[in-house]
Formats: C-alpha cells, structure tokens, sequence
C-alpha cells in the first residue's frame, strides 16, 4: 500500500482526547491510524510531525464571503476568503445566502452563494445557511427547496430594521418550518426596540460616532433578545443556535434553557475574547465596528470563563472583509457603517490564545469549539475529528510558536485586523485540506480551486454535542 501523504509522530488531538499515532491519507480521506511502533508504510509524501500537534482541520460555523450589508460589498471572493482561512487552519468554511435587498428571494440568494462557491474557485469546503427576512406565500415551499440542497440552517435577525430584520410573524413561521423540515435555526439577536431607543437617545446628544458603539447597543438589548428567542423556541419546539454570544448574561440564557431541555447553543468568537470596549477610546474604534459591539472587562471575564466551564458549543469568526476606508466613510454615525470584521485566518490562534494560552482550556476542549463541535451542531459528517473515513483535514502546530499579528500577513482582502499588533499563539505550521498540504512549513501552498459546495444532514441525524470530560469534571469541581 503506498499513501498519497503519510504523517508520522503525530500527537492527535481530538475533542475525546489525545492519542500517539501515524496518519495515512488517501484520495482525501484519512484511511489509516497507525500506532507509533508501526512499520513505517510507503507514501508519496511523508511529513514528521514530531514535536507538533494534531488537531482536525477547523469548521468556521460563521463566516460571511462576497457579503453585501446596505451599500457595501465586501472586498473578497470565494478563493480569497476560503485561502485566508486555510493560512489559519480552517478548512471548511459555513457562510450565508442572506437576500440583498434588491428583492432577492431567500432560495435566490442561497441558490447564488452555491454557484458562486465553483464559480469563484472556494479552496476549501464550503457550505451554507439559508436566510429568511420577511414571511411570504412563497417561503414554505423556499425552505424545502433549500432542505433539497442540503441546507437545514436558516438564520434570522431580530434587529436591524429596514434591511434583514425578521419580524416576529415571521420568526415564529420559520421556527415552526425547522421543526417540519428537520432544521435549525440561527439568530442574531439584539433587541431592535431597545436599540432603536438607545441610539436615537445617543444621536440626539451628538454622541453617534464609532466611539460610542457600545453605548448605543446595551447589554440588555443582547439579554432581552436572547430571551424572547428561547421563549419561541420553547413554544415551536424548534432548536435555535445564538450567533456571536458577547454578555455572560445570554450565554446564561441559553445554558439555562438547555436545562430545561431546549436544543440551543451558543456561539462565541475570539474577539469577544481578547478585548473589551476600551477598543472604542483607543486610536483606531473603526478596527472594532461590529454587532454586538465590544462589552466591560468584566463581561470579557465573564464570557471567558462560562467557555472556560463548557457552557459555549463554538467559536466562530463571523469574518467580514470591509477596508478602514468602507469603515470610515461613515464613522462619525455608526449607523450608516458597515459592521464586521475579518477574522477568518485568526479564528485559530486568537481563540488558542485567549483560552489555552490565558485561561488553561485543554487543546481538547479548544478543538470541540474550534472543529468538533461546529462539524457536529452544523450537520456536516466527515468534519471534526481525525478519524479514519472522515476528510484528511488535518492542522499541524506547534504550541510554542508565537507570532506577532500583521493584517498584511493574513490575506483578509482587508487593511487591517483588530488583532494588530499583537503576539498570538496557535499558529499553523501545516495545514492539510482535502488531503491538499495547502499550509507547507508555514507557507501557503494554493491547491486551487478544489473547494466544493458541501450539504449538511438534517437536524435529527446530528450527533449530540459532546461535552468533554475534562469539562465536566472541572465544572463539577467548581460547582
Ligand atoms: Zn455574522
């Protein structure tokens, strides 16, 4: 047997532990573990992984590519995104079919993203939510058309008004529909009222710049919203997954629920980790414009230590690819700006960094949020783990090696990232895709445009979140 790529002394992490072996690849498929005493099999291409880790390839449950917010476009494309986040040790990307406000229908929007993923040459596996913003005769018979194309994830959002604002008719409607067709549902939730109230309040004392982001979007807003989802949830009976969780208060919300037996999750991601809303009176608050904005140091504290206690199913990145110029044509009204940042070639070091590296999280528990769990909570069967029949992606790192973040060095088709300066760890040295070597030593190595446009399984037919039992015994600890 000779393999396409052989990787010897590896140490694999996955979320259920850690185990010593080598690893054959073949046709993109992991097709053997070997024990480290084995005879060492022919292979096209060996690489030593001695003194490396091995963790699964990253699954970025959110991450928008080509995304057009009002009347900005994002600065990417498939091949640009998807390389970005193959240099960060992502090699499957979930990104949205969000209508664009020219009067695009939900299966319209969704039906593009799946053409465009080929058309414009995805270098790693791509797969997709779907979006509803208003409920009509024609969105029952959209959802099934989109359950056809593998698609059983439909986000809403309940704010943002006069753009992709769901309204409350047409949440319950969709709700109800994940429930017949075996979906789930992703919302981004803030309290539209609250909001409204907040920033006119801030506009009308002339505080509406980017400065003030964080007070024009409360905590409470986030909280409200959360808890009006679960609420409907219940009700429907519908699983729902709370897209970037910033305040302790709504991971509480959904931990809660959860007790009760809902199926809900929660989504966090790294920059929600690594800094708080002093980023608003620094130098540049344009690098820090997103929903929700950035919360206290205490909420940081809190937020990491409920992720910390397994009470967070993901980490995600929510990469956005606007320019400071998009960011600071408008600044000085924070609602005209376009709100995102680009983080999909930093979602690895930025959380390794933040939990493994300050907060002493088990590489285990990092790689359920980072890969397992997004594979599992998502529907996408042969992602998350390195095990045998399951895609060869694969990320080698060496734990040791930090760099200093440069936006330049990412290829985020962006000018700059809110890591800027600084060290991070968690950094790939190798990252295989597909069975691709696309990250060689620490170089990009392009596979091309071998990206596929990849379905989800419904709902039913994903396997629980398994919450390590590292996690549990902490947690019963410090209970
Ligand atoms: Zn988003």
């Amino acid at each position: 047997m000779t393999f396409d790529l052989l990787i010897t002394n590896a140490t694999i992490v996955n979320a259920d532990g850690a185990v010593r072996a080598s690893i054959g690849i073949e046709d993109g498929t992991v097709t053997a573990l070997l024990a480290p005493d084995a005879v060492v099999p022919d292979a096209v291409r060996t690489i030593d992984a001695n003194g490396l880790v091995a963790i699964p390839g990253g699954v970025d449950g959110h991450c928008h590519a080509e995304q057009t917010t009002g009347a900005y476009r994002s600065l990417d494309t498939y091949a640009s995104t998807t390389s970005a986040a193959l240099r960060g040790g992502t090699t499957t990307i979930i990104d949205f079919g969000i209508p664009d406000g020219t009067g695009q229908t939900p299966i319209e929007a969704l039906e593009r993203k799946i053409h465009l993923v080929s058309e414009n040459g995805a270098r790693c596996d791509v797969a997709l939510h779907g979006s509803v913003i208003t409920w009509d005769d024609s969105t029952s018979a959209q959802l099934e058309r989109m359950a056809e194309l593998g698609v059983h994830s439909v986000k809403m959002y309940t704010t943002n008004r006069g753009s992709t604002m769901s309204d409350d008719d047409t949440i319950v409607r969709v709700l109800h529909e994940m429930v017949r067709l075996d979906g789930l549902a992703y919302i981004h939730a803030e309290h539209d009222g609250i909001i409204h109230d907040r920033t006119t309040a801030c506009a009308d004392r002339g505080a509406i710049g980017i400065e003030h982001l964080h007070e024009s979007r409360p905590e409470i807003s986030e909280d409200a919203s959360v808890r009006e989802i679960l609420a409907v949830a219940e009700y429907t009976g519908a699983p729902v997954y709370f897209v970037h969780q910033s305040t302790p208060a709504a991971v509480d919300a959904v931990a809660e629920a959860r007790g009760r037996g809902l199926n809900a999750f929660s989504e966090v991601c790294p920059h929600y980790l690594l800094h708080d809303e002093s980023v608003y009176s620094g130098l540049a608050p344009e690098k820090f414009a997103c929903c929700p904005p950035f919360r206290s140091s205490s909420d940081v504290a809190g937020l990491r230590a409920r992720v910390n206690r397994g009470l967070v199913d993901t980490l995600s990145s929510d990469h956005t690819s606007y320019d400071l110029a998009q960011k600071r044509e408008h600044s000085d009204d924070v609602r005209h700006m376009p709100h995102g940042l680009p983080g999909a070639g930093t979602r690895m070091p930025a959380g390794y960094t933040a939990m493994v590296v300050e907060e002493g999280l088990p590489i285990e528990d990092f790689v359920a949020l980072f890969s397992a769990n997004p594979a599992r909570v998502n529907g996408l069967h042969r992602k998350g783990a390195v095990a045998v029949g399951n895609d060869a992606d694969i990320v080698l790192f060496d734990p040791e090696e930090r760099r200093v973040v440069r936006a330049s060095d990412l290829h985020q088709d962006s000018d700059f990232s809110p890591f800027d300066g600084m060290e991070l760890a968690g950094w790939p040295r190798y990252v295989v895709s597909g069975g691709h070597v696309v990250v060689d030593a620490g170089e990009f190595a392009d596979p091309g445009p071998v990206g596929r446009y990849i379905g989800q399984a419904p709902f039913s037919e994903r396997p629980g979140i398994t919450r390590p039992a590292s996690v549990v015994a902490r947690h019963a600890v410090s209970a």
